[in-house]
């Protein structure tokens, strides 16, 4: 049997060899999920929540566990790895609170003895290829609407964060969901394109743009449910009205929050001319401030990168830029030693030939450009093959309307960065994606329609 090697980002040591799994496991797991799912969407609804809500009652009573496992493996600052466990409790009770409604059979019309209803159905067995960045979030957020709405899973999540996704199965599994309607699947790329060769209802992937299309061309054909969850560029303008302060504060933590390894952290900032150098200063002055470290230790803000590869994406990038004439004003280098660091950088005079402003970062590396005003902002935060989010900073609610109106984005964000809510829907436009996830569309997502014509006899 082949093992999957564990190995803590901050040091490379070896935390654990896992037994993976092979084509073989995959579709015995995939036949069982496949048995068992009839009788799971056959459980009451609230029988099904009560699953969910004594998994919402483990997450709390093991977080600290929790967290510090995923700080192990993915290299998270232990704060911003109990931050992830404390956030996905709201998710939780959106799913609980919104999920009989969201799925509640409707009577559309009825007259003369005829009545139509529209049904939401189960989709049957869904497959979730997942991302490490957040792996509690984006994990969850397609695992328990899937399980909610009577679905069995199967759920492969990253190579860099599968203890995650083990403990996220094994506490459902305590919480009363059958072993084989939630199965959790070990292994790397080749693991998940088993799975993709199993029979399978739905397709929800979480990652990057370049597997996304793998994803997409594996299933293509197959007349599958297909959900794709991918990168972004994601751009802010500030304007000159803006309170520098506040905005320079805010947006360094969108960039770098996560060591800049969110999918909608912010990778670009256009600043107007008027207050560019007083944005640049507070900008770097706040990033100064924050301490790169040992991500168990409580103060440390910027933890190593989770993917050792990253590191040649990001001087790559940085390199590029200064070839082009950007100059960095802070950060720019691998960090020292074993692990995977690379220093917070701030990059300025900055333009659209430069890889820095046009490929995903992924990491604790942003760009700051200069612009005249808001129509030279919009053709530039357009101008871009991603759309995941997009935002404006300045005190006119009608100015920020009026220009986020215009780009194209999934999210948009008025005074606010890198936040995601359960309550709204979470998409991509071009191609940051297909489908989405959260609100209650991210609930339905997981049934078809089934439409009921029904008429008395006689
Ligand atoms: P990745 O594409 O490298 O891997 C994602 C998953 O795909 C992993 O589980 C991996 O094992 C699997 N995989 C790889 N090759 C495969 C193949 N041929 N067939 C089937 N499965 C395969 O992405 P990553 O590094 O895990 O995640 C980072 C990316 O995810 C970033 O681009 C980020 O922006 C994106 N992301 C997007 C969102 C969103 O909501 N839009 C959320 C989180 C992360």
């Amino acid at each position: 049997m082949s093992t999957l090697e564990v190995r803590n980002p901050a040091n490379g040591e070896l935390v654990i060899a896992l037994p993976a799994d092979d084509a073989g496991s995959v579709a015995l797991k995939a036949g069982a999920a496949r048995a068992a799912q009839p009788a799971w969407a056959a459980w009451p609804l609230s029988e099904r929540l009560a699953c969910l809500k004594a998994f919402r009652d483990a997450v709390v009573a093991q977080r600290d566990a929790l967290a510090t496992t995923l700080t192990r493996e993915t290299g998270k600052p232990i704060r911003m790895a109990r931050n992830e466990l404390d956030g996905l409790l709201p998710r939780i009770d959106f799913f609980l609170a919104e999920c009989a409604q969201a799925i509640a059979p409707e009577t559309v019309y009825e007259e003369g003895g005829l009545r139509e209803q529209i049904e939401h159905m189960p989709l049957g067995v869904v497959a979730n290829i997942s991302a490490w960045n957040y792996p509690w979030f984006v994990g969850c957020n397609v695992i328990l609407p899937a399980l909610a709405t009577g679905n069995a899973v199967l759920y492969k999540p990253s190579e860099y964060a599968t203890l995650t996704g083990l403990e996220i199965a094994r506490l459902l599994h305590e919480a009363g969901v059958p072993r084989q309607v939630m199965a959790c699947l070990v292994g790397a790329g080749e693991v998940g394109s088993a799975l993709l060769a199993q029979e399978v209802d739905g397709v929800f992937f979480t990652g990057s743009h370049a597997t996304g299309k793998r994803i997409a061309e594996a299933v293509g054909g197959r007349f599958v449910k297909l959900q794709l969850e991918l990168g972004g560029k994601d751009p802010t303008y500030v304007c000159e009205d803006a309170d520098v302060a506040a905005a320079a504060a805010s947006l360094a933590d969108g960039a770098m929050y996560n060591s800049g390894q969110s999918c909608c952290s912010v990778e670009r900032i256009y600043v107007h001319e008027a207050i560019h150098d007083a944005f640049v200063e507070a900008f770097v002055q706040t990033v100064g401030g924050f301490r790169m470290g040992d991500p168990m230790n409580e103060d440390t803000y910027i933890g190593p990168l989770t993917r050792m590869p990253q590191l040649d994406v990001l001087s790559a990038q940085v390199a590029d830029a200064r070839e082009r004439g950007a100059r960095v004003l802070t950060g720019g280098q691998v960090g020292g030693g074993s692990g995977n660091w690379f220093e917070p950088t701030v990059l300025v005079d900055v333009d659209h030939t430069m890889e820095v402003m046009r490929e995903e970062s992924f990491g604790p590396v942003i760009g700051i450009q200069k612009v005249r005003d808001d129509a030279e902002a919009v053709r530039l935060m357009n101008d871009t093959r991603y759309g995941l989010t997009a935002g404006v900073y300045t005190p006119d609610e009608a100015r920020a309307r009026r220009i986020l109106a215009q780009v194209h984005a999934g999210s948009v964000y008025w005074n606010c960065c890198d936040r995601v809510s359960p309550r709204l829907p979470w998409s991509g436009v071009r191609d940051s994606g297909l489908g989405l996830t959260l609100s209650k569309y991210g609930i339905q997502a997981f049934t078809r329609t089934k439409a009921w014509h029904l008429r008395t006899a006689g």
